[in-house]
């Protein structure tokens, strides 16, 4: 092993995780400075798979610690305990951790505990709320007490920070994934590509059509069925509706009970990281309950329904195209329909900077190597 190099552990259990610790992984690989390892939880594993395998990324270690039916609790003991046994026999200058995940909080605490510092990609982000969502935030939260290095995307996430004391060694770095969508957006998309595929077998070219997805745990129930109504409501209008479904059973079940039978609604597998960008971008409208996409579709300046009641990304809300409408039917309706007629032909080639502009992977890496290359 080459002491001199700064010694790197990138860990993740989840989709979101993958995709927005990726562009920064790609940086400290070419990078001799650096020497890289990189382990996953396994958690949610199929969706975990097909990204990593969409972005050629091949991880080095993956601990599988997957189960049915696997609780936070069950998440938060397998990852602090499998990650406190690996730090015990691998020394690392930083863990690089995102978001907020119970299996980031399991692995952050694990590295501070073994004292391995932790560099918190994405940090800052509050809701305000300890309950929505749950349990993420208070995961960040406590992700951003044991972290050394904490990168915020925004002002106003490092503002958070600054008011909790914690501003030392906090950056404003943009967040990394307007570095992958801007990647994304450069490849060539050719037609006998899955997203080219799908948008030809659901004729949506020359119709308007929405983007859905849902997946957040507050949604589950009563709200998530809300959200559904109402997208029945917009079918039978006549706008065509994409829905990757996500395999968590709490949606599955659901979605497939009250959607499959419309056939302006076309339900499909959650599609790879790079067709998802390539649909994306066409769509006319986004609804959705995810983090992440609220910052795609700010990124490529989508029009969008958030169905949730609060948001840890309230810069979304500066731009005149996003509602924040939580789960109440009518309201998602009539926003929809406000929306849909007031925004037409939708071709996205270039990027709006208010979640950052693309170099929030090279600013992680360059914070990286001044603060621990003279250790
Ligand atoms: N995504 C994807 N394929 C899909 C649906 C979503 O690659 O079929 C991506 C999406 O572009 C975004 C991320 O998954 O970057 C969001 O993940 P999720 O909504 O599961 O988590 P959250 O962002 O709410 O933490």
């Amino acid at each position: 092993m080459d002491t001199q190099k700064i010694r790197v552990l990138v860990a993740f259990g989840t989709r979101p995780e993958v995709i927005k610790l990726y562009p920064i992984y790609e940086k400290l690989i070419r990078d001799i400075r650096f020497e890289v390892v990189t382990a996953t939880t396994g958690q949610h594993s199929d969706l975990l798979e097909m990204t990593l395998e969409d972005l050629k990324w091949s991880v080095d270690i993956n601990f599988a610690i997957m189960t049915n039916n696997q609780s936070n609790y069950d998440v938060l003991s397998n990852s602090l305990t499998i990650f406190g046994d690996f730090f015990n026999e691998n020394s690392f200058d930083v863990c690089l951790v995102h978001g907020d995940t119970t299996s980031a909080l399991g692995i952050s605490l694990a590295a501070h505990s073994r004292g391995i510092k932790v560099g918190h990609v994405e940090a800052g982000l509050r809701s305000g709320n300890l309950m929505q969502p749950w349990p993420e935030e208070s995961n960040r939260r406590i992700i951003d007490i044991v972290s050394t290095f904490k990168f915020a995307p925004t002002e106003f996430s490092f503002s958070n920070l600054k008011k909790e004391g914690l501003a030392e060694n906090s950056f404003i770095t943009g967040n990394t994934i307007v570095d992958m969508v801007i990647k994304t957006l450069e490849r060539e998309v050719d037609s006998n590509s899955v997203e080219s595929k799908l948008m030809e077998e659901f004729s949506i070219k020359s119709q308007k059509w929405i983007l859905v997805t849902q997946h957040r745990r507050e949604s589950f129930g009563a709200p998530l069925r809300s959200v559904l109504d109402a997208l029945l409501d917009l079918a039978n209008l006549g706008f065509a509706i994409v829905f990757p479904v996500h395999p968590n059973p709490n949606v599955k079940n659901l979605v497939n009970e009250v959607l499959s039978h419309h056939s302006n609604i076309h339900l499909i597998d959650p599609l790879p990281y790079s067709s998802f960008v390539n649909i994306l971008k066409n769509a006319n409208l986004v609804i959705t309950d995810s983090g992440g996409m609220q910052e795609e579709c700010a990124a490529l300046n989508i029009p969008l329904i958030i169905t949730r009641n609060v948001t840890e990304r309230p810069e979304v809300q500066s731009m005149d195209n996003v509602y924040l409408v939580g789960s109440d039917s009518t309201k998602i309706l009539d926003t929809a329909n406000f929306l849909l007629s007031k925004h037409l032909n939708p071709l996205r080639e270039s990027v709006n900077f208010i979640f950052g502009d693309g170099t929030a992977s090279q600013k992680i890496l360059e914070i990286l190597s001044s603060s621990l290359e003279s250790n």
